[in-house]
């Protein structure tokens, strides 16, 4: 599943290869910008804000005709993967090892192919649409610039929230999911439906979301037990099976601020005991 390490890896690899090239093709598969075409353009360059994954770039003023009708005005390619979405990159002529039907946006340079697939979500901005896109996201565990004091401000301000609720809440920190926020809760010894307050150290709580995050950032297997085989997570799509600490059944449920936005949890019951639950 798609998480801030995730997104982080996509947009270090779409940056390697992307920035600074200029575009000998472009292809916008979504429906309100499928006129949108950059070609002649140059990419500035790709980084992820959280789950969110921004390509900058820049009409070439030198090559594009849109230049003189557009001005030098930048441009952001801005994609969320949601559950499904991932990017490829291909060399010309190879072929792709997903359906083309799946394409979203496809980005070609004089030598490659970049191929965002099930992109959950995929809107072209403006330099200011952009800031006002992103600009709601909190403290970012993998952005130069990681805040964690803000991070636990954020959390606090809404101390009866479900910390399992509050985790996922990119408006609090962004880069964590469904995966994170079930290790994380089993980590810090508390059920996912703890309000903020009861939980007995939240700035150590964040300190080890950012942790695991850097740990896992370069690598494909998610690790969060410290193993890169076999039990790589402690609860997280464990259900039925035993904690791999205590050997209680982890438990399975799900929870969220609404029925339309339920989301899996697991954990130990044993390891992760109610505090102060709310009901
Ligand atoms: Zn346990």
């Amino acid at each position: 599943m798609p998480e801030g390490d995730t997104v982080w890896r996509a947009a270090g690899q779409l940056h390697r290869i992307l920035a600074g090239q200029q575009l000998t093709g472009c292809d916008i598969r979504v429906p309100r910008f499928a006129a949108t075409d950059f070609t002649g353009d140059r990419i500035l360059e790709v980084v992820s804000r959280g789950k969110h994954l921004l390509i900058r770039g820049e009409p070439d003023a030198a090559i594009s005709d849109r230049a003189s009708s557009r001005g030098a005005e930048p441009w952001t390619i801005h994609s969320h993967l949601k559950m499904e979405g991932l990017w490829h990159v291909y060399g010309r002529g190879e072929p792709w090892r997903r359906p083309a039907f799946k394409a979203r946006c496809v980005l070609e340079t004089a030598d490659r192919i970049a191929v965002g697939f099930e992109l959950g979500f995929l809107q072209v901005l403006s330099a200011t649409e952009e800031a006002a896109a992103v600009g709601h996201l909190g403290p970012d565990l993998l952005g130069p610039d990681w805040d964690a004091p803000e991070a636990v401000r954020r959390l606090a301000s809404d101390p009866d929230r479900p910390i399992g609720l509050a985790l996922l809440d990119q408006r609090n920190l962004a880069g964590l999911g469904n995966v994170y926020r079930c290790e994380l809760c089993f980590l810090a010894g508390v059920h996912p439906l703890t309000p903020v307050a009861a939980v007995p150290n939240l700035p150590r709580m964040v300190e080890l979301a950012h942790r695991l995050l850097q740990a896992n950032k370069n690598r494909s297997t998610r690790s969060t037990t410290g193993r890169l085989r076999g039990d790589t997570l402690w609860v997280y799509g464990r259900d039925r099976r035993r904690c791999l600490r205590c050997s209680t059944a982890v438990a399975h449920d799900q929870v969220g601020d609404n029925e339309l936005e339920l989301r899996d949890v697991y954990y130990c019951p044993h390891c992760q005991p109610h505090r102060g639950h709310i009901a």
